[in-house]
């Protein structure tokens, strides 16, 4: 087997999604139940995805010893402060709530003051050592009500214009291509075949 490098995440989803975006590197992606370390857990009480992405990157560097990828994400809407922001897993217990509450808040906003961001920070680390950060994201529009029936999360208000379609309705492949996490991983991916691992610190 290959080097493994690990991913600071216990959602299936998540790491299936890394695993095929990262299928041509020479190393094993592991998470962190395969790594029997599912049962630590990190507060993700920064104020920034990329502080959030460092603290989970670093904490499971010091206690595995390959390479780490960690990631924070989530919406933002301009017009509303960044709302929800790094607070989007948070706003309200359920991801009907959440959403009602995100089209509450943005009731009052019309046509290009409708506009928002999905952000990804995802962080690399190795032994306790920051190596590098990557950012993703993607620009869409909030619709007036959910559409869709797939994806997760916000995914069902994020209108994206180049597919015409939400990210509800998207097919996880054309999602995965344009979203900010598609994007994030695609920098980490240059990043290793230009600096592969292990690194000469
Ligand atoms: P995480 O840090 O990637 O787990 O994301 C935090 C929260 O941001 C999630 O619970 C979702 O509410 C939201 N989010 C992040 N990425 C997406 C996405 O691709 N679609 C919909 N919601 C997302």
């Amino acid at each position: 087997m290959s080097e493994p490098l690990l991913l600071a995440t216990s959602n299936p989803g998540k790491s299936e999604e890394f695993r095929r975006l990262l299928s041509s590197l020479p190393l094993t992606l592991i998470d962190l139940k395969e790594a029997g370390l599912e049962d630590y857990r990190v507060e993700e009480d920064g104020k920034t995805f990329s502080a959030n992405a460092w603290k989970k990157a670093l904490f499971y560097s010091r206690l595995f010893p390959g390479p780490v990828v960690a990631d924070d994400s989530g919406l933002l809407v301009p017009r509303l402060g960044g709302f929800p922001g790094v607070h989007s897993a948070r706003i309200a217990p359920t991801v009907q709530e959440r959403n009602l509450l995100l089209l509450q808040k943005a009731s009052s906003l019309k046509g290009p003051d409708r506009e928002a961001l999905f952000r990804t920070s995802l962080a690399l680390a190795w032994k306790g050592r920051k190596i590098a950060l990557f950012h993703g994201e993607v620009r869409g529009r909030l619709l007036e009500e959910p559409s869709g029936e797939g994806g997760f999360g916000y995914d069902p208000l994020f209108y994206y214009h180049p597919l015409r379609k939400s990210f509800a309705q998207a097919e996880g492949e054309s999602k995965n291509r344009v979203s900010h996490r598609g994007r994030a991983v695609e920098a980490l991916l240059r990043f290793l075949l230009v600096h592969p691992y292990p690194w000469d610190l």
